[in-house]
């Protein structure tokens, strides 16, 4: 039997992990967190009850296979509670990392350094109550510039609008290098928020931009029938504060902050668009603008994250993707140092294409990198690999808190009981030491129970 080490539980490390194991192989999950689920766990906007419990479901089946083995509050990386070096002296017969983009792009701007300038994932990890960023200061102020224009920017300006149980908002400040025409968001994601965009300013600002919209052959008059026609279908009906304002064709240039070393002032250089690639890109001109803003939140993606230890180059962890054996070589992790694939290990989901989609492309994908997992392991010899018992025998000697399968339900329960009495419809502790406490506590009383 195969022993497959998944180094990440979110979707694609879940779903390949599930693949993997019904092929008839044992599956040890490693995992940053305590619970599984990652984005979709800390990242889907905390009022999608249905999608989170339906995920939920779905995960707690994977997990429920009994040759799928857990250890969550077990970062992989260097410095790390599991250096990658230790993982591969373990000898598993195959590794998938599905550990998503934990990296932040730096755009390496005067002033980024500034207090109150926030990445999206780690905002948003925050208001899910991810631990430690659940703890941690992502205070928010009056005016903020949300840099990006997709999905997770809609989210972010939903719970600033909306949510956000400090209501200091009084306006979100969409910052977007490119035009109307270039937004990525959903139409059903983008109803949420449209009531607080007033529509006189939207339009004022189309005709700012309306002439270098023009020069690609781009009309303002079109924009209400493109990603703005939420805008068309809700017209007429009245505006909310606090207001959400779109700055087409602007760029962050420099971050200015006070004396108290928070943001107080953000620069933006004009853009004007050319053609590129049939495509249209964004081109600087030497116009600046003034944003006051007192709060900037970086929604452009993520990468990444270079600590994990994979070989790591100016696209990620890096592939075999100049193979020409077929797309599923393109999962394969390829060592360019020693100009060879690393035998046996493998990427899928965000850690292969960082912010690539949703729940489902992350599904897909792990489930790919599980085909291409299953095809390798045909070629290698059975049972000369770790098993099961050395992975928790090794585990074990490190005197690490680890949380398994076991813990996960005591904790499950827990925090329904809580959801309970307090009238929630679920609950969620939000602190890696209570949690632990929380497992301790619940697996005490059951030992009191059966004595
Ligand atoms: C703000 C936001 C909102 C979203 N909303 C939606 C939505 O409404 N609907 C939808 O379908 N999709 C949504 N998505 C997309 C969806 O969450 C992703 O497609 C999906 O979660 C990516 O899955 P993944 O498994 O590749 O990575 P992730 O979900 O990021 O999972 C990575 C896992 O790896 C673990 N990990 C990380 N580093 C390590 C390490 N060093 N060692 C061990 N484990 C590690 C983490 O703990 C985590 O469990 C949203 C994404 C974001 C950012």
């Amino acid at each position: 039997m195969h022993t497959v080490f998944v180094v990440g539980a979110g979707p694609a490390g879940l779903f390949a992990a599930q693949k993997i194991a019904l092929a008839g192989n044992n599956v040890v999950v490693f995992n940053r967190d305590i619970k599984p689920g990652g984005l979709a766990e800390y990242g889907i906007y905390p009022t999608k009850d249905k999608m989170k419990f339906g995920l939920r479901k779905q995960f707690a089946k994977v997990l429920s296979l009994p040759n799928v083995h857990y250890f969550g509050h077990l970062p992989v990386a260097h410095g790390g509670a599991l250096a990658i070096d230790e993982l591969r002296g373990l000898n598993p017969s195959a590794t998938v990392f599905t550990v998503g983009a934990q990296g932040t792009k730096k755009l390496g701007l005067p002033g980024e350094e500034a207090l109150g300038v926030y990445s999206a994932k780690d905002f948003v990890y925050h208001y899910n109550l991810l631990p430690p960023f659940a703890s941690q200061d992502f205070s928010t102020g009056k005016r903020i510039a949300v840099v990006g224009m997709g999905n997770v920017m809609v989210d972010i300006a939903r719970w600033l609008l909306k949510d956000d149980p400090g209501h200091r908002t009084e306006e979100v400040i969409v910052v977007a290098r490119r035009g109307p025409f270039e937004a990525k968001f959903d139409d059903k994601e983008f109803v949420d928020v449209q009531m607080h965009v007033d529509r006189a300013d939207f339009e004022a600002e189309l005709r700012r931009v309306k002439d270098p919209l023009a020069a690609v052959g781009q009309d303002i008059g079109k924009v209400m029938d493109g990603p703005f026609k939420v805008l068309r279908k809700f017209e007429g009906e009245p505006t909310m504060t606090p207001k959400l304002s779109f700055r087409f064709l602007c760029s962050p240039k420099e971050i200015h902050s006070g004396p108290d070393g928070r943001i107080d002032r953000l620069t933006v250089t004009e853009n004007v668009m050319v053609e590129r690639n049939g495509g249209v890109a964004a081109k600087a001109t030497e116009r600046t603008e003034e944003l006051d803003v007192d709060t900037m939140i970086f929604a452009i993606g993520d990468v990444q994250d270079p600590r994990v230890g994979l070989p790591y180059g100016p696209e990620g962890y890096v592939t075999n993707s100049n193979s020409h054996d077929s797309e599923l070589a393109s999962y394969e992790v390829f060592d360019p140092q020693q100009g060879r694939m690393l035998s046996g290990t493998f990427v899928a989901g965000w850690a292969r294409r960082a912010s690539d989609g949703l729940v489902g492309i992350a599904r897909h994908d792990g489930e790919i990198g599980a085909e291409r997992v299953l095809q390798y392991l045909e070629a290698q010899p059975r049972n000369r690999h770790a098993t099961v018992h050395d992975v928790w025998m090794y585990l074990d000697r490190k005197g690490l808190d680890l949380v398994s399968k076991d813990d996960l339900e005591f904790l499950s329960m827990a925090e329904s009981r809580e959801a309970q009495a307090r009238g929630l419809n679920s609950f969620k502790f939000a602190d890696d030491r209570e949690m632990l406490r929380v497992i301790e506590d619940e697996k005490a009383k059951e030992l009191r129970e059966v004595a």
